[in-house]
């Protein structure tokens, strides 16, 4: 047995034989062992159109469970999954081609004369469809193609797939991520979480993501168990669902949209044992009002695409409200000065860094990115800013790049968010730094007022004179109907910055 992870996951759905793999609503749905022998043609299609173990296989189709069979069958035949964004346009696509030069680009069948013309402008071999009604050229071709039965040998260190970050900072960058990188941390995972056989996940999240894809996906596969594949969140449908299920993985807002509706109540959610929650922070609030309604903790953890997850709350054990636990197995954290690079003592916010099993090896086409990251010991540079409590729970703070330094004190926005959420009429805010000629950054606030809510710019500046020290109170605050956030609900700082940059020139 090689260490391709496809290995893991084609025993054990070998051994599940007719147990539910993967269903959807409109009552299409997939054993075990139908999923295990598509695999292997699928895997016959892409190698008759011509991908090699090492090729990228370039994906951005709507999401369905035919999706997921492409990437078993990518891992199975040895190639690079490599999943895109369903909302890039083709000039991003383009951008994306050109970087990873796939051997093949899988498109939305809709999408097909686009698809080949950027094929071409960027050296793409082959292109191919698959829509969300299992239509679309690759599965076609699949049925015509012979199976490939076996399973290409890949080494523990070879690439099984490449994802892009979300952008949020900048640019998006590939992230070269192992079959050892994906196989430790699912197994982390389902023993942290205790998946078995007879769990029912709710997926309601996008698959180019690390958090649909491998944390969702791949922790079903190992566990053997079985999910329920939606196209996206949807309240009423996941309402609808919440019976049926047994474990549903959420990003924050998934949680702050259930809470507004009556119909989320604990016996609603009494066959269900576990929400999770990651991706961007879940606020306290959240966490209580959900626990306060259903009864359930939500267990929140931290990762990213460059290091699947670092750290979760516990199973049993308290699961802390603002938290995102303590590290996973295997995985070490430490936190550094982000200065000087040297460790900070225990309580003091520094620079979170994480070394382990879990760990990409590198930014795919850019080595010196790669080199300033991940350093020589190991260790890789998340980029975010956290603390360490007395009982070893990470407390995130936010990202290095949303730290405010105005007249050269750290600003940290997630404190300031905090105080200014807690006033009456505030719903949500977030505090960003814009130039300021004085300071060098002006600390800015923009509030999402709850509606019908009155209260103006000096209110909340008056509320806060009392609570925050003088550096750390907003220069300006403004408001707006909605704060900018991408699907998985991170807040588009970048955006907010930009359009209020000129505010102090
Ligand atoms: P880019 O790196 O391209 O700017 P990104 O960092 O948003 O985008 P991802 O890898 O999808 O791309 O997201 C990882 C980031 O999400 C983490 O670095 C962290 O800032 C944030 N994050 C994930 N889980 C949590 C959590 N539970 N609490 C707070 N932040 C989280
Ligand atoms: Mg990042």
């Amino acid at each position: 047995m090689s260490d391709n992870l496809f290995e893991t996951f084609a025993a054990r759905m070998h051994d599940r034989g007719d147990a539910t793999f993967i269903a959807t609503r409109e009552g299409r749905h997939y054993s075990y062992r139908e999923a295990l022998a598509h695999t292997s043609r699928i895997a016959g299609a892409l190698h008759a159109l011509g991908v090699r173990p090492g090729d990228r296989v370039a994906v951005q189709v709507d999401k369905s469970p035919e999706t997921i069979l492409l990437y078993l069958a990518c891992l199975r035949l040895g190639g690079v999954y490599l999943p895109l964004n369903t909302g890039y346009t083709a000039e991003e696509i383009r951008y994306f081609l050109g970087d990873a030069e796939p051997a093949l680009f899988v498109c939305r069948p809709e999408d097909l004369e686009a698809a080949q013309r950027v094929a071409e402008e960027t050296g793409c071999p082959q292109v191919a469809t698959l829509g969300t009604q299992a239509d679309g050229s690759l599965l076609a071709q699949a049925e015509q193609a012979t199976p490939f039965e076996t399973i290409e040998p890949r080494d523990a260190n070879d690439l099984a797939a490449i994802l892009y970050t979300s952008g949020t900072t900048g640019r998006s960058k590939g992230a070269m991520l192992t079959h050892r990188n994906l196989a430790s941390n699912a197994a982390s995972l389902v023993e942290a979480w205790r998946f078995s056989e007879s769990d029912r996940l709710i997926h309601a999240l996008p698959i180019f993501h690390t958090h649909g894809l491998f944390v969702a996906c791949n922790v079903i596969l190992m566990a053997g168990a079985s999910m329920l594949f939606l196209p996206r969140f949807d309240v009423d449908t996941i309402i609808e669902e919440l019976p049926n299920g047994t474990t549903m993985m959420g990003v924050p807002t998934f949680y702050t949209r259930l809470l507004q509706d009556d119909r989320l109540t604990r016996e609603l959610t009494a066959n269900m044992r576990l929400f999770t929650s990651g991706s961007a922070p879940l606020t306290a609030e959240t966490h209580q009002a959900f626990e306060q309604r259903t009864g359930h903790a939500i267990l929140e953890r931290y990762g990213m695409t460059e290091t699947n997850m670092n750290t979760s709350n516990p199973y049993d054990g308290d699961r802390i409200a603002g938290t995102v636990g303590t590290p996973l197995p295997g995985v070490e954290i430490r936190i550094t000065d982000r200065e000087t690079h040297e460790p900070v003592a225990q309580g003091e916010i520094g620079m979170l860094e994480v070394r382990g099993p879990n760990v990409f090896i590198g930014y795919w086409r850019m080595p010196e990115k790669t080199r300033e990251e991940l350093l020589d010991d190991g260790f890789f540079i998340t980029g975010d800013l956290a603390m360490v409590d007395e009982r070893g729970y990470v407390h995130i703070v936010g990202r290095d790049k949303d730290l405010v330094i105005s007249g050269g004190y750290n600003v940290y926005p997630k404190e300031v968010e905090q105080v200014i959420d807690e006033i009456d009429g505030v719903v949500e805010s977030a505090v960003i730094g814009v130039p300021h000629p004085d300071f060098g950054e002006g600390v800015t606030a923009v509030v999402v007022r709850e509606p019908g809510a009155e209260i103006d710019e000096a209110q909340v500046l008056n509320s806060l004179s009392g609570h925050l020290a003088k550096y750390k109170q907003p220069k300006r605050v403004f408001f707006a109907d909605s704060l900018p956030r991408n699907t998985m609900g991170k807040v588009q700082k970048n955006q907010l910055r930009q359009q209020y940059e000129d505010t102090y020139a």
